[in-house]
Order: C-alpha cells, then structure tokens, then sequence
C-alpha cells in the first residue's frame, strides 16, 4: 500500500485545506481494515475522501487520510437482475463509460460526474425529477469497515441501510457498492426561456410533469431557461460541432471570460449577466447517451450552497430570492439553479419525508460571499429547508436537529459502528 507523509489536501472549489499526517492508498480492503485498526491503535482520526469535490469541509482531515482511487473497478455484473457492483472509489464518469460497454446505465445522474460513487451516496448528492430519489437510493447494497476494522455488509430494507448510504463517512469506510442499473438510454434535452413571472407561476404543474426538470435563472435578466430532459428510444441526435462549441467555446470561454469582466468591476455584474444570458438564452433540442446530456460541462470554480425546501414552497421562495438580489442590489454572477427530488428514508438526507425542491445558490469569487450565503440561508431558515451537506452552509447543529428528522437517529447508531469516534472531524464534531 502507498502512504504519503506530505500530503496537502484540497477541494475542488479551493475553499477547504488540510495537511493530513499519512495519505494512504490500499491496494485492497485488507489494507483498508489495517488502516482502522492502526489508527486506533495510535489514537488517530481517519478520513476518507473521494474526488474532494465537496465545498464543506466534510472530508479534510490533519490525522489519517485515505483514498480509494486504486479501488476503481467494477467487482460484479449481473445482466439479469441488471444490478453492478463497484468498488468504491470508481469514479461516475469512468463507471459512466464501463456500464455504456455494457448495454447499461445509472437510473439518474447530478450535473456532473468528477465524483467517486461513495462520495456522492455520502453527501446525499442528487440529480432531478420528482419520480427519482437521490443517487443513494440507486443502492441495493454496499460493504464498509466500520470503526473498528470489521468489514459489514449491508442491504436495501436492513436495519442500519438508511444511515449508512447516506453517512458522511462516518460510519465506515466503504469499499464496494451494489447499484440498480437499467438498460442503457438516451435522454432528450429541450430547453426554453421563459419570463421569470412565468417560470415561477407554472413551475409545480411542470415540474411535476417532466422527468427530469432543472431551471436555471441568471439574476439580474428578466428570462429563465426551463430545461426538460426526458428518456428517449431514438439515437443521437447532437453533432460534435455543437458539443464542442457549446461546451468548450460558450461554456469554457465565453462564460469564464465574462466572469473575469464581473470580477474587474462589481458594477459590471448586472450587465454582464444580461450579456450572458442573450447568450444562453436560446431553444435547444438534442438526443444523446443518458450521462452526457444530463452532465454539465464542468464549471468555472465557484462557491455553493444549496438548500432543499418543502416542494409547494418553492414558487413563493424564488420570488421572495428574485425580490432580495434586486431590492439589495446583489452582484450575482452565477446562475441559480432549481431541481427537484423525490422523497426518501435516509436518515441523513435532505429529503427525508417529503418531496423537495433544491434551490443552488452559486457565486464566483470570494468578495461578498459570505454575506451573500447569510441573506440566503435566512430565507432558508424561514421555510426549515435543509442543507446539501457538501455544501456550503453555516446554520448550527440546533438549526439541523430541528429540521432533519433522522439526525438523532443516525447520531445514535453513528456510534455503534465507530464507538472509538474514530471517524470524526472537526466538521462532523460540529454537526453532531
Ligand atoms: C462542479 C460540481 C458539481 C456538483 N454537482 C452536484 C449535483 O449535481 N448534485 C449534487 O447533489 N451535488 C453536486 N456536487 C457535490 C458533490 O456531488 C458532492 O459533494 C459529493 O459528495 C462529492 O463526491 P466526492 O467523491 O468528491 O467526495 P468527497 O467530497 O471527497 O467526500 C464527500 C464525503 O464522502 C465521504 N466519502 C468519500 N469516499 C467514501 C467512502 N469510500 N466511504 C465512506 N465515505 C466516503 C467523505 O468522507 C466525505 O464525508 C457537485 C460538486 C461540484 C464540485
């Protein structure tokens, strides 16, 4: 196994550093429950991290910091129950490629897929479309090394499943992950501006009857862009032209050089945003395989929070948004972005009991910043929304108690898999 000993951790957004005092690499899940047990012998902490493309800093550690990126395959395929094992350190979009070999595919994806798959089940990260719940519950089984070194199985409908899909790497390490695939598919991307008014005013009765909706809005201009991606039998239909221009010249270039332009002079943003949004503001339909139309190309580095809000909440939060950027005059200089999730029993999700919207509140840069996620999060505050927890927030542990129904619970058996709190941080020591 590989060990470093100057490691310096950081995250993608550059928000979040650390100096581990060991960086492992295991070569298998023996080194793996090696890792624990020295750990405790030492009295150490241990962290695991995935692709670090969290914006909390649930994953930095100065004790023992351990990667999984050898343990990147797939372990197990099988073709009649359409169900693949992983292990878990493979990253989505090099899983992306290997089950596309196979005829196969993940059943709904986020917007992009930098990611291993234990991180993004540990965040709660999610995708959209009320019909879909969050990545963790593509899972039917997954097998950690709890806290003190034992490997444990678990399954879709156990007991302890619904803590530890979603768990922040607190209950264990996990090495391997079992998901519900499905046939490989082709996705439909229509995309259509809209007066903000209107995409506020209809946007329950659409949401609720498209499969995969997102909205992105760019403050300070009068349109938002509804996107409608929705599973299609027919082939492709996007051109490599149109890829690379969209992606490489309007999103890379253009988007990154107006951000610059925002950057030089506050005064700029608003203007910038309606150069943008001329831009982008445009109908686009395309056919292509289900992970590149649903990803992204990968976005300038910026700052997020997001928040998941009680789903007939919505309309009325984004306008209560729209009036608060434009009366305080904030200088945003990203989109915000609106998906949505069906609800779930984990018991560290943010759409716990009940069906929700997430609002993405995205700024580049760090002038403003936290007063900017401040007025975000009390409006926030005000509707009990709750936190994406790999992203950025600062509402305290009373605020998370009070609005995550399943905190208590997994707090509890948080500490039967780790009773030496051998997996703990500084982040999780202040949520729990
Ligand atoms: C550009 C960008 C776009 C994004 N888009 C979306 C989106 O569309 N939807 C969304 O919901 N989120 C999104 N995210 C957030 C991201 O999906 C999550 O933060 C995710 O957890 C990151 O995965 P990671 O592999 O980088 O994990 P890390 O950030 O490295 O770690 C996250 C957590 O997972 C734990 N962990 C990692 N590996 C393991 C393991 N093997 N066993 C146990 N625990 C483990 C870590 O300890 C930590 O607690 C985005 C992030 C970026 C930077």
């Amino acid at each position: 196994m590989y060990t470093l000993s100057n490691y310096r951790f950081e995250n993608w957004a550059r928000n979040v550093r650390s100096k581990p005092h060991t960086y492992f690499l295991p070569d298998n899940t023996d080194d793996v429950q090696a890792i624990v047990k020295r750990a405790i012998a030492e009295g150490r902490k241990v962290r695991v991290v995935g692709a670090g493309h969290s914006w909390s800093a649930v994953a930095a550690t100065d004790d023992f910091m351990v990667s999984l990126d050898k343990l990147n395959s797939i372990a197990h395929a099988d073709k009649e129950t359409l169900q693949v094992t992983v292990q878990g350190g493979i990253r989505l979009k090099h899983l992306h490629r290997l089950l596309y070999q196979m005829g196969l595919a993940m059943q709904n994806i986020g917007s992009i897929s930098e990611q291993s798959i234990a991180g993004a089940i540990s965040t709660g990260t999610h995708g959209t479309g009320l019909d879909f719940g969050i990545l963790a519950s593509q899972v039917v089984a997954l097998k950690l090394v709890n806290g003190v070194g034992e490997l444990v199985e678990l399954k879709a409908g156990d007991a302890d499943f619904n803590a530890a899909a979603v768990s922040l790497g607190c209950m264990g390490i996990i090495t391997e992950v079992t998901l519900q695939c499905m046939d490989l598919y082709h996705v439909e991307e229509v995309a259509t501006p809209v007066l903000f008014e209107d995409m506020t005013s209809n946007l329950l009765t659409w949401a609720k009857g498209a499969q995969h909706p997102k909205v992105w809005w760019f403050p300070h201009t009068k349109h938002a862009m509804l996107y409608s991606y929705t599973k299609v039998s027919d082939g492709i239909r996007d051109t490599f032209a149109k890829q690379y221009i969209d992606d490489g010249v309007v999103s890379k270039l253009l988007f990154r050089g107006f951000l610059s332009m925002g950057h030089i002079s506050h005064g700029f943003r608003p203007l910038v945003n309606r150069v943008i949004g001329t831009i982008f503001l445009k109908k686009i339909s395309r056919v292509n395989l289900n992970y590149k139309v649903l990803n992204v190309p990968m976005p300038p580095r910026h700052r997020e929070a997001e928040y998941a809000f009680p789903l007939d909440k919505a309309p009325e939060v984004l306008n209560r948004l729209h009036t608060l950027i434009n009366t305080q005059k904030l200088k945003m200089n990203f989109v915000l972005e609106v998906r949505f999730t069906k609800a779930d029993e984990f018991l560290l999700s943010a759409c716990n009991g009940q069906d929700s919207c997430y609002i993405g509140f995205y700024y580049a840069g760090e002038k403003n910043w936290n007063s900017y996620l401040k007025l975000f999060e009390e409006i926030a505050m005000e509707y009990s929304a709750r936190p994406h927890l790999g992203k950025e927030f600062t509402v305290d542990a009373a605020y998370l108690h009070t609005v995550m129904p399943g905190i208590k619970q997994f707090n509890a058996l948080r500490q039967t898999y780790d009773p030496h709190g051998v997996f703990e941080n500084g982040f999780t020591q202040q949520l729990f």
